[in-house]
């Protein structure tokens, strides 16, 4: 059983956007997973071995319980029956409490339908009648977490003093991004604007809640709480 359960498109995604809370989360003393739906075997730099080898890397930079490969086709994620299938099993076997999705807008389709992918997946985990390797469960709540493309969030988490662990997971995946030693073509993701790009954006969210590094998140759901003066003191 885990508490949180991030889904990524691709090996990378989750520390991206994702890695601050992550790192808070097993400081937590919680039971975190990342599942990546592809190998990222479509990526112009590195390779689905080589990628592979750094999300191990990253995984143990945020003390991750649980990280997995869906091995379905990069460049060609589909929402239909055998993919929800992977990703149900992938949910009832680790029962996870919440999960972590891309939000459903973005430039890159592969996150588009990740989303909702993840999105009817939650939904049809829940369902008895749904066959799968497991029982049927559905976890309580589905967060989204931006990409490329951001709206309003709902919430920021502080992530002030896990912003140094996040990039040290980012860095990990070594033929990704910037690295002078490295031949290899330029991506939008590998010149060195990037991983600026990806700390100005923290300060940012950071600002907006009056802390240095911030990470936003989407629900769809409206909020339940019962002290105001938890959040908004
Ligand atoms: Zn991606």
């Amino acid at each position: 059983m885990l508490d949180v359960l991030a889904f990524g498109a691709h090996p990378d995604d989750v520390e991206l956007f994702c890695g601050g809370l992550l790192s808070k989360l097993k400081k937590q003393g919680k039971k975190v997973g990342i599942i990546d739906l592809t190998r990222g075997e479509m990526g112009t730099r590195g390779t689905p071995d080589i990628r592979e080898q750094e999300a191990k890397e990253a995984a143990k930079v945020l003390n991750l319980d649980v990280r997995e490969n869906a091995k379905l086709e990069d460049g060609n994620i589909q929402v239909d029956a055998l993919s929800k299938k992977v990703v149900i099993n992938f949910i009832r076997k680790y029962k996870p409490k919440i999960i972590l999705a891309p939000y459903w807008e973005d430039r890159h389709p592969d996150h588009v339908y990740a989303s909702r992918l993840v999105s009817a997946s939650f939904f049809y985990s829940g369902l008895t009648r749904m066959e799968s390797e497991y029982e049927a469960y559905r976890p309580k709540n589905l967060i989204y977490y931006f990409q490329h493309e951001t709206a309003k969030p709902s919430f920021i988490v502080d992530i002030s003093d896990e912003f140094p662990t996040k990039m040290n997971a980012v860095k990990a995946y070594k033929s990704q991004f910037y690295n002078p030693d490295q031949e290899a073509p330029n991506t939008f993701i590998s010149q060195p604007e990037f991983l600026d790009s990806v700390e100005n954006r923290a300060k940012y969210f950071g600002f907006q809640i009056a802390v240095e590094y911030g990470e936003p998140y989407f629900v769809k759901s409206a909020l339940k709480i019962d002290n105001i003066f938890d959040i908004f003191a």
